[in-house]
């Protein structure tokens, strides 16, 4: 084994032995409104939304008010991503809200009981046309694949080196960034849809296992927002998840990186957001997989079919009655801010004539909702 290889995995083992030996249970931030909001909401109701828009900021707030405070939701995970206008990444982000908005949706959001997470994707899902606002066009020393040429098609997305040594530094600035703007308590790192991970041109990571590379990436991450800020962490599931164990799942929603390895490595607290969409996994045996590794958090999140996303709620429900927090509902394909949910919503009794993304949501969205508050009754 080269002697850098040697040095990885004993920075990677030594990370690791730091996060089990604190063994103190994560506070989160310590305020008043969220120890009454934990107390208050033992099951967490949560829409994704993309919140990319500034001047469509009223339209979240009228599908909050209409809709998600209604209906009992206790969480919005808004994905803010680059379309958020940094003020110390000036260029960085572009048209999304700026910091006196994110302020302004947090307060409207804590005031109807509701907890905000911002989300920004770590890792993967990074821009790879080049006129896009991005970390890698600021910063294109963090790419693990720079001889690939930008806008290509043949690339899903661009990613960034997990070892290279000023990546962290950096991210945790615009983090900050976001946690102080939305006067976050939670952060959800996205991390999903990684597959470029370990490339054989990359220097820093060639020859590691995918597994080391991608685990060490979540524990800078979780050192940094659970221990060093004192938040709950959250991501996407499905690179810890080996696709020859769980052969219905897609390559999408399970790993063929050899990524999967990573999961007997990262603290067990991280809320898993358990994210499948159709039926082709009908038992989805991921909850369980989750519950026996130990997580003591675990989001079943759905998408726009409303058939699948009741029925993995049933399933977590008999599968980790303990681990399940609640559900998430994804909100990819409604517009900007959610204005297409909205749409739909105002107009659900008519909702065949809107978009089959948006309208499968909201069916998703009403069915669960009805599912869930019947069974608090018979409780
Ligand atoms: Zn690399």
């Amino acid at each position: 084994m080269a002697k850098k290889q040697k040095v990885r995995y004993f920075l990677v083992f030594i990370v690791f032995v730091m996060l089990l030996s604190e063994v103190q249970e994560t506070k989160g931030k310590d305020d008043a409104w969220l120890k009454r909001w934990r107390k208050e909401n033992p099951v967490w109701r949560g829409l994704h939304l993309s919140v990319n828009s500034g001047e469509k900021l009223g339209v979240l707030k009228d599908l909050i008010r209409e809709y998600l405070e209604p209906m009992g939701f206790n969480i919005l995970i808004a994905e803010v991503g680059y379309s958020y206008r940094f003020e110390k990444f000036e260029g960085m982000g572009s048209e999304g809200l700026n910091g006196e908005q994110a302020r302004e949706l947090s307060k409207f959001c804590r005031a109807r009981g509701i907890r905000i997470i911002p989300l920004f994707n770590c890792l993967g899902h990074q821009p790879k046309k080049k006129n896009r606002a991005s970390l890698l066009r600021m910063y294109p020393q963090f790419d693990e694949t720079p001889r690939k040429p930008w806008g290509t098609k043949k690339l899903y997305s661009r990613e960034w080196c997990p070892m290279h040594p000023d990546l962290y530094p950096v991210v945790f600035e615009l983090l900050d960034e976001l946690i102080s703007a939305f006067d976050a308590d939670a952060f959800h790192v996205g991390m999903d849809e990684v597959f470029l991970i370990g490339d054989k041109d990359c220097p820093r990571c060639k020859n590691t296992p995918v597994g080391l590379l991608y685990s060490w990436a979540v524990n800078q991450l979780y050192y940094h927002i659970v221990k060093e800020k004192g938040l709950e962490m959250l991501m996407w599931g499905d690179r810890f998840l080996d696709s020859n164990e769980m052969k219905d799942y897609s390559s999408w929603e399970s790993s063929k990186t050899g990524s999967h390895t990573a999961v007997d490595f990262v603290p067990r607290d991280i809320i898993i957001c358990d994210w499948h969409y159709r039926m082709n996994s009908p038992e989805f045996p991921s909850v369980r997989f989750f519950r026996e590794k130990g997580f003591t958090r675990i989001l079943p999140s759905t998408w726009h079919y409303p058939e699948a996303a009741l029925k993995f709620w049933e399933v977590s429900q008999r599968d980790a009655p303990e681990q399940v927090s609640g559900i998430l509902f994804t909100g990819w394909g409604t517009g900007r801010n959610g204005e297409l949910l909205l749409k739909v919503m105002r107009d659900y009794e008519n909702r065949e004539k809107h978009p089959k993304m948006p309208r499968g949501i909201a069916e998703a969205i009403k069915q669960c909702v009805k599912e869930m508050d019947n069974s608090i009754k018979s409780k």
